[in-house]
Parts: C-alpha cells; sequence; structure tokens
C-alpha cells in the first residue's frame, strides 16, 4: 500500500520533462504495425511490415509502462496500431498495463471490426475507454478508403462497445476533402441523436505514399462552421494536454463533439505525450523525424534505473513541434506513415 499512495501522490515524483518545460503524462503505444484494413490515409499500397521478432513482447511493453509510471508519474496509455485487436490474446496485455502501479487509464484506438468478438473481454480485463474510426456512414465508400469489405462489422463493433458498459464511446473521423467532408454534418448528427462523442480529425501528413496535400485537409474552422450551419453549440473548457477542441449541442441533445486540428490549430505548446512503436522506437513528436530505440534495454533486462536515464535523454530533446514549422511556413515532412506509429 505505501508504493500505491506514494504513486497517488504522483506530484512527489520527478517528471520526464523537456526543455521547453512540457512534461509527458501519456503514453502511446503501438502494439503492431499489422492491420486488417488498407486506408489510403494511413499506409501505403504495399506496406513494409516490422519484421515479427522485432516487436515487442508483452512483458517488454509493460516493463516500460512501469518505468515511466512508478518513476516518472505517468498514468494514462493509450494502444493503438496498426490495428491493436489484430494482436493475439491482446487482452492479456490491457491487463498487465491496467494493473500496473500508477496507471489510472487505459484506453484504445481501434477500427473496431473485431470489437463484436472481443469488446466484453477487454473491458473485463481493465479496458477503460475505447475510441473506434468511422470514416464514413456509407459502407460503399468506407470500402473505398479502407480497401475492405468492413462497414457493417464496425457498426457491430460500436454497439457492442456499448453494450459491454463502455461509456462515451468516441468515434473518430479523419476528414478528407473530396472524400467525406460531405458527411460531416451527417457526423454531427449521429452525436447530437445518439449520444455519441464524434471526433473530427484534419488529415496529416502521413499517408506513407505521399499523396497528402495542403488542399485536402479541411480545417477545424470549416468543419466547425459548417456543423454550425445546422446546431448551435457551445465550445467546453479544453483539458490541458488534449489535442481537441470539444463542443456541445445548446439544446442539452446527445453527446459531444471534438475536432482535432492537428495541422491548422496544433496544441503543441502543451503536448504531453510521448509514444513507442511497436518495434520499441520512442517517437517524441509525431511530425519530427527523429526516433530512439529502446528496444536494446527493454530486451536486455537492464536496470529500471538506466531505462529511466535513457527515457529523461530522449524527453529533453523533445522538438518543439509542429506549431513553429507552420508558423514559418515550412513545409510539412512526410515523416512516417500513421500505421507504424499509432495515430
Ligand atoms: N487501426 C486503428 C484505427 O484505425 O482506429 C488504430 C490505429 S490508427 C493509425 C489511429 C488513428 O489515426 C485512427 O483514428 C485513424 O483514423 C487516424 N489516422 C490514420 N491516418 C491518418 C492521417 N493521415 N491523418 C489523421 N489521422 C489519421
Ligand atoms: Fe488500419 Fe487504422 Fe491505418 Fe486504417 S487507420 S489502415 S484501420 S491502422
Amino acid at each position: 500500500m505505501a508504493l500505491l499512495s506514494g504513486l497517488e501522490e504522483g506530484q512527489n515524483l520527478p517528471r520526464l520533462m523537456d526543455l521547453y518545460g512540457r512534461v509527458v503524462r501519456k503514453l502511446r503505444i503501438s502494439v503492431t504495425d499489422r492491420c486488417n484494413f488498407r486506408c489510403s490515409f494511413c499506409m501505403p499500397e504495399t506496406p513494409a511490415w516490422i519484421p515479427n521478432d522485432s516487436i515487442l513482447s508483452f512483458d517488454e511493453i509493460t516493463r516500460f509502462v512501469r518505468v515511466c509510471s512508478t518513476k516518472f508519474g505517468v498514468d494514462r496509455v493509450r494502444l493503438s496500431g496498426g490495428e491493436p485487436l489484430v494482436r493475439k490474446d491482446i487482452e492479456k496485455l490491457v491487463a498487465q498495463i491496467a494493473f500496473t502501479p500508477g496507471i489510472k487509464h487505459t484506453c484504445m484506438t481501434t477500427n473496431g471490426t473485431y470489437l463484436a468478438e472481443k469488446a466484453r473481454s477487454l473491458k473485463n480485463a481493465g479496458l477503460q475507454s475505447v475510441t473506434i474510426s468511422l470514416h464514413s456512414l456509407r459502407p460503399e465508400r468506407f470500402e473505398k478508403v479502407t480497401r475492405v469489405n468492413g462497414h457493417a462489422k464496425v457498426l457491430e463493433g460500436i454497439r457492442a462497445a456499448k453494450s459491454a458498459g463502455f461509456v462515451n464511446v468516441k468515434l473518430n473521423s479523419v476528414i478528407v476533402r473530396g472524400y467525406n467532408d460531405d458527411e460531416i454534418l451527417d457526423f454531427a448528427t449521429l452525436a447530437h441523436d445518439e449520444g455519441f462523442n464524434m471526433r473530427f480529425i484534419e488529415y496529416m501528413p502521413f499517408d506513407g505514399r505521399k499523396s497528402w496535400q495542403m488542399e485536402k485537409v479541411v480545417s477545424g474552422d470549416e468543419i466547425l462552421a459548417r456543423i454550425a450551419k445546422k446546431y448551435r453549440i457551445v465550445p467546453l473548457e479544453r483539458e490541458r494536454g488534449s489535442t481537441a477542441v470539444n463542443y456541445r449541442f445548446e439544446d442539452g441533445a446527445g453527446g459531444e463533439f471534438g475536432i482535432i486540428a492537428s495541422i491548422t490549430r496544433p496544441f503543441c505548446s502543451d503536448c504531453d505525450r510521448l509514444r513507442l512503436t511497436a518495434d520499441g522506437k520512442l517517437v517524441p513528436c509525431l511530425f519530427g523525424d527523429k526516433e530512439y530505440d529502446i528496444s536494446p534495454l527493454l530486451k536486455d533486462d537492464r536496470a529500471d534505473d538506466e531505462i529511466a536515464q535513457f527515457l529523461k535523454e530522449i524527453v529533453r530533446l523533445k522538438p518543439p513541434g509542429v506549431e513553429s514549422l507552420i508558423k514559418a511556413s515550412a513545409e510539412l515532412k512526410h515523416v512516417r506513415a500513421m500505421y507504424q506509429i499509432g495515430g
């Protein structure tokens, strides 16, 4: 109990802080780069997969989480991918992380295809919330971008998440001009009428095929303006470190929606996350080209203090972020594809 009560006072722990004073509070962990979909804004037509023997084991991932939580007070973990639910026995990893001392929230971003089978076991394993990607409400259109016949399965997965007891199920939609921007109001109506928490995401230059163009980005402002034509909306206070600005409907109906304007209005100045790829590369910034291999330390079972020292050095080097590039009108780089990093 002494250990746990110490952690509840997390403030007493030293923090992972960068040169700009930003503190890491959340981990985003890609558990695999494999996926049953082939979304055109996320991966190239023929993805280069990480070799199986380079993928971190559940114990190595959990070790990383434990060092971050017990040494530095990091308390939130999001599992992502690739598609996290294609990793065998993912529930075991969820349980290991959820029961790691100091971890207060374990959540997942998934394409939803396997939720009909797995929602309940994930909930029982300790997963606290789930975000499901849904880029179109029209099956043919959805299948055009994912290149898989899976729309009905995803809808089934969304229902399964609700009936398994996940509250505040979030739906992510990447808005790409000419693909699904004519569905913005339909998505808003889904939030209004059916109580979902809808998240509109600006298209980022991580498609792995270099076909991203600024013209295809529908800005958060434009998304908001389109929704405001039909609904009266009220902004909510932004949570510290959140990439989203959230809104509710003035008439008090239904759910909420959020806008993640990573291109036109990024919140790099209070970014509080650190990313780990499936093969053990630490990525301090999604828009940066630097990554640092922590896998040798995890695989060789080195002392926690050595891993902690490495983490401190890497986080110190975190670049200021995309905000400064946009201000300088610098060209955004296609650094890596989204399936390789986990969004
Ligand atoms: N496979 C899961 C899924 O699709 O939800 C998790 C991994 S996916 C890489 C994580 C999130 O990144 C998803 O919500 C996905 O829609 C989003 N995403 C993928 N490519 C993107 C891009 N180029 N720009 C913005 N978001 C993107
Ligand atoms: Fe797979 Fe998710 Fe990327 Fe689509 S966005 S290809 S579901 S990892």
